[in-house]
């Protein structure tokens, strides 16, 4: 029998097979194909014949069917339900997995192939799409280094192999630290904690088998201690050992791995010809160059910290007023900040939880792309890999778009977090091909299933990454949905969550689950303000850490990166009550591995475009404008990478994004 993975799909809309596909499939469905992809892209590199459009580019974006296929499948039950035998092949298969990848990047018979179809690009009669595919395939193949020969082409194999092992260690050193802490509490130590605190407290200490309840550094720990507990010298102690994860001395000490690593990635930039780390990795980016981030970091850092000073006065009063007379302290925020929370912006999240339910709230997200796109939603009975899969057909005007598939709820066999991944990209090259897409979250299950705010708006975030799949509308799947660059791809999914602050969309679809009643005006706007509470401090803490990325790696590396953190913390006048949301010897973002490096600011690159983008529907008077959400739709949307990120933006907005609409929507507006 011909392995299910392999075979032709022939069911409803060549959605995989899932209830015919065994694990036992995997592992030899996964050798078969990779072992077809390397023979196609060998066949590509040897052929005899001069090389061209069709028969490189066009080859290389034909092959690897049979491998996505097995991928997209293997990927999706692994992630969302897995178990010991898909984990175990999952390591087995990522090592393979990698080298197959590294091997395609370092073919020169390949290479040579590209490079000389590059050389020639302006007389090979390309249209838009295939040119920039041809670019992209070229830039990736000279980033990864398959350009450079001799000596230069040996010291960076091992540049890259001694990366590798750096940012191994610097995890596992991280990892230690925050495992190997911690701190005992008596049994009045835990005054003031709340009970959900009290019992993280005291199973941590069971698992460390200590008598009585501890504080760990684990997030979900220490954090609500720090907010909760009136203990001042308590509350500075675990701080003091959060704040020194990574920088302990000793075998987990990561100090002196950050600073190899910003040596060697200096000289892995050098080698391809940038000036610097930074310049090398923006220039795949939208943002493109070093200046054009920190221009962004600093117009949101000086009314951040006129926002965050003014919090820590007041927060400095109430300390007083507990008749403390010292400085507010970075063990002090997260306490008075919680009182005053309380204060000013008491949302019961009891009360306000029967008015989300799940059900409700993927309605509101089917009927914003309806209002939006004119996209419908049919249920769909097809077998998935669980029980509580839900699948859609979406179409427009009677025609099919994509399948939409929706795992909502939390298992133990789902990894934590929520994502959107494409089982199967939109393409019109080999052949027709249309989305399947799917949305996993980790709601807690419950008949009916209620969301708290923030599970409403992952649910708005990750369909917006599921449009931007849907509405693809390009030829080459390398090039479609979400393959775009990173500073640009968040784009979709937070423009999506403002729908959800609509006024008529929370009015309509958050109805209380017993009465069926509409939510209380008075609550719906302390939804909403309670958004932009302590923004002051959470965007300093974010900007400092975004700004000693990027001036580590713009320009020669630092010699002693803790000396460097120091300057460029003392030169943006970090306020005395606040630390780095990561402080070097713990930046997992930038050190644990390449993401992130000099990349750190995307995550706020792109709320100011979603601010400014959400803003065009104001400045059209609707949140549903019909000629904005076609422009949405025609410029970025269905545009996947076809075109430069910062140009279809130009071609949405008529202008590239200002800092206005985020600083207004962060209320951090002078
Ligand atoms: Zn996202």
């Amino acid at each position: 029998m011909t392995n299910p993975l392999l075979a032709d799909w022939t069911t409803a809309f060549e959605i995989a097979p899932f209830d015919i596909i065994a694990d036992e499939d995997f592992a030899p469905a996964f050798d078969e194909a990779l072992v077809l992809h390397k023979a196609e892209i060998d066949a590509i590199a040897k052929n005899p014949a001069a090389p061209t459009f069709a028969n490189t580019i066009e080859a290389m974006e034909a092959a690897g069917e049979a491998l996505d296929k097995v991928l997209s499948v293997f990927f999706t039950v692994a992630g969302a339900d897995s178990n010991p035998k898909r984990e175990e092949l999952q390591r087995v298969f990522s090592p393979k997995l990698a080298k197959h990848g590294a091997e395609i990047s370092s073919n020169k018979a390949l290479f040579t192939r590209i490079q000389t179809l590059w050389n020639n690009r302006d007389s090979l009669d390309l249209t838009g799409e295939q040119a920039r595919v041809l670019m992209l395939t070229h830039r990736g193949f000279v980033r990864s280094g398959a350009a450079l020969t001799g000596e230069a082409d040996e010291r960076m194999q091992q540049i890259k192999a001694r990366l590798a092992v750096l940012g191994t260690e610097f995890t596992q050193n991280l990892l230690a630290d925050e495992r190997d802490w911690f701190m005992e509490l008596a049994e009045e130590d835990l005054e003031g904690l709340p009970q959900f605190a009290i019992d993280a407290a005291r199973a941590a200490g069971e698992e460390k088998g200590t008598k009585g309840p501890v504080v760990t550094l684990s997030r979900s720990i220490i954090t609500p201690f720090l907010q909760f507990s009136p203990r001042r010298d308590l509350r500075e102690k675990a701080f003091a050992a959060w704040a020194a994860r990574g920088a302990n001395g000793g075998e987990t000490d990561n100090r002196a791995i950050a600073g190899e690593i910003l040596q060697l990635r200096e000289e892995r930039a050098r080698l391809l010809g940038y000036d610097s780390f930074a310049a090398y990795k923006l220039e795949t980016e939208m943002a493109k160059t070093p200046e054009a981030v920190r221009e962004l970091l600093m117009a949101v850092w000086e009314p951040a910290k006129a926002q965050a000073e003014a919090d820590a006065e007041a927060l400095t009063g109430m300390l007083h007023d507990d008749g403390v007379n010292e400085n507010l302290e970075p063990w002090d925020w997260r306490y008075y900040t919680e009182k005053r929370r309380k204060k000013e912006h008491d949302l019961d999240e009891a009360a306000l939880k029967p008015y989300l339910q799940l059900d409700r709230m993927i309605e509101a997200a089917f009927a914003c792309a309806n209002r939006l796109f004119n996209l419908d939603f049919t249920p769909l009975d097809v077998p998935l890999y669980h029980p509580d899969c839900r699948a859609w057909e979406v179409t427009r005007n009677g025609q099919h778009v994509a399948i939409f598939i929706g795992d909502y709820f939390a298992r133990g066999s789902k990894r934590s977090g929520a994502w959107c991944s494409a089982m199967r990209a939109q393409a019109r090259f080999p052949k027709e091909q249309a989305p399947v897409v799917i949305n996993v979250c980790n709601f807690a299950k419950a008949d009916p299933a209620l969301l708290s705010y923030d599970d409403a708006r992952t649910l708005f975030h990750e369909f917006g990454h599921a449009l931007h799949q849907m509405l693809s509308n390009v030829t080459y799947e390398s090039i479609s949905g979400t393959s775009v660059a990173r500073d640009f791809v968040e784009l979709p999914s937070q423009l999506y969550e403002h729908w959800l602050e609509v006024p008529d969309v929370l009015a309509e679809f958050a109805t209380h689950a017993q009465t069926g009643e509409a939510m209380p005006q008075e609550m719906l706007d302390k939804v909403l303000k309670a958004a932009n509470f302590d923004m002051g401090f959470q965007t300093v803490e974010y900007v400092a850490s975004a700004l000693v990325d990027l001036d580590f790696h713009d320009g020669p590396a630092p010699s002693d990166p803790m000396a460097a953190q120091t300057e460029t913390l003392a030169r943006i006048g970090l306020p005395h009550a606040i630390i780095m949301r990561h402080a070097t010897p713990h930046f997992a973002h930038v050190f644990a591995g390449d993401g992130y490096s000099s990349g750190y600011y995307s995550y706020m690159w792109s709320e100011v475009m979603d601010a400014d983008a959400f803003e065009a529907f104001t400045e059209a008077g609707s949140a549903f404008d019909s000629c904005t959400a076609k422009a949405l739709e025609d410029n970025i949307l269905s545009a996947g990478g076809s075109v430069e990120a910062a140009d279809l933006y130009k071609r949405f907005r008529g202008r590239l994004p200002g800092v206005e609409a985020l600083l207004k929507g962060r209320g951090l507006a002078a």
